[in-house]
């Protein structure tokens, strides 16, 4: 399975909202951020014109694998034959060697040993579990209709299977803490799953938020709180070796259109990468001595996540009187998300000697991962 992480798959998303899923949790408004509100079930003759239409717009400029992915419902929830009808959909992609892989999104008490062997035998090799969070009172209140201990249970079952697991979670749900949503993230980093999506809970008209939140029985968090949140779970995250491979809603029209009220952004994860790109550069500038100067390099295409969304982290250095502590130059060799820096000639010996090991050739990824701490951190 190795191979499937070495280039950028094309992941060829196909969207069946709510299918298999007789539940209503608290946010979830599937048919309308899905974009096929009010549409007829996805057929398979479609799921073929869908996978036929993404390669030849790849065409030759894809490098990578390709991956089937069926996203917006509970996959195993649904009859076994409606699963082997879209599967059996993709199994000719598969077979003349044009897609890879399939990956699904399931709930976590729609997992079971039949059921995973089901997917294996029709090439699934990725199974993303909305977890959301492992507090029983959360997910109570979520509406979520099963237990931290299933979740846990599933993605060990998945693991065992020798696939790779994904892990939703959500920040804001209701009755859940910053402390109850750090004990989760660490209970997930515990399962060591191959990546995490986190998702900020927002309130969507036709939703059980909405109803609660015109009650004034919920308060979503602050766009300020949910990008802090999410910081912290992504460098707790990425400090264990684990991906965070999205972090915000994907921005699209029904979303905006059905959305009341929560923390959002269209481009939160950039915001997230901004502030920890923000406290990366305070603390490898706290070593700096007053007077002193230093270069920072970053990727070239990081500068936008370096000044912050409106110039936002450059208008905080420049209050902290970091911004003449240092000048900034870009790198096109650097990888993207980390702070290289260099101390100035005449005073790189004092400042490397208080620097210590920030000071030279070492990329620092904006997330803590100390199994990456020397050289290029991808
Ligand atoms: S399990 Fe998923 S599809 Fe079903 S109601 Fe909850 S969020 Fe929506």
């Amino acid at each position: 399975m190795g191979s499937l992480n070495d280039a950028m798959p094309l992941v060829i998303p196909v969207f069946i909202p709510h299918e298999g899923c007789p539940h209503a949790c608290v946010f979830c408004n599937q048919h309308r951020i899905s974009g096929r509100a009010g549409s007829s079930p996805v057929s398979p003759g479609e799921v073929g014109k869908i996978i036929a239409l993404w390669l030849n717009r790849a065409g030759k400029k894809r490098t990578g694998p390709a991956q089937v992915a069926f996203y917006g419902g509970s996959f195993t929830g649904l009859p076994v034959a409606r699963q082997e009808e879209l599967l059996g959909a993709v199994a000719p992609f598969m077979a003349e060697g044009q897609v890879q892989a399939i990956r699904i999104s399931t709930r976590p008490d729609y997992v079971d040993p039949v059921a995973i062997d089901r997917l294996r035998r029709h090439g699934v090799a990725i199974v993303e579990l909305g977890v959301q969070s492992l507090d029983p009172e959360v997910l109570m209140a979520s509406n979520r209709g099963h237990s931290a201990g299933q979740a846990i249970r599933a993605i060990c079952l998945l693991r065992a299977a020798n696939l790779q697991v994904g892990v939703q979670l959500m920040v804001g749900l209701p009755g859940e803490s910053f402390l109850g949503q750090r004990r989760t993230v660490r209970q997930v980093a515990a399962l060591c799953p191959d990546f995490v999506r986190i998702y900020p809970v927002l309130v969507l008209k036709e939703s059980g938020l909405a109803a609660l939140h015109a009650q004034g029985r919920y308060r979503p968090p602050t766009l300020e709180q949910a990008v802090a949140r999410t910081a912290w779970m992504k460098n707790y995250l990425a400090g264990r070796g684990i991906r965070v491979v999205r972090m915000g809603l994907q921005p699209c029209p029904e979303l905006e259109e059905a959305l009341l009220a929560g923390p959002y952004h269209p481009a939160f994860g950039e915001l997230v990468l901004a502030r920890l790109m923000l406290h990366r550069t305070r603390r490898a500038l706290r070593g700096v001595p007053a007077g002193e100067k230093v270069r920072l390099s970053i990727a070239a295409r990081d500068r936008s996540i370096f000044q912050g969304i409106r110039s936002a982290n450059s208008k905080r250095l420049r209050q902290m009187g970091l911004l003449e502590r240092f000048e900034l130059v870009t790198d096109p060799l650097q990888p993207r998300a980390t702070l290289r820096i260099i101390a100035l000639p005449g005073r790189f010996a004092q400042a490397s000697e208080r620097m210590g090991a920030l000071a030279g050739n070492c990329y620092l990824p904006l997330a803590e991962n100390p199994r990456s701490r020397k050289g290029h951190v991808r």
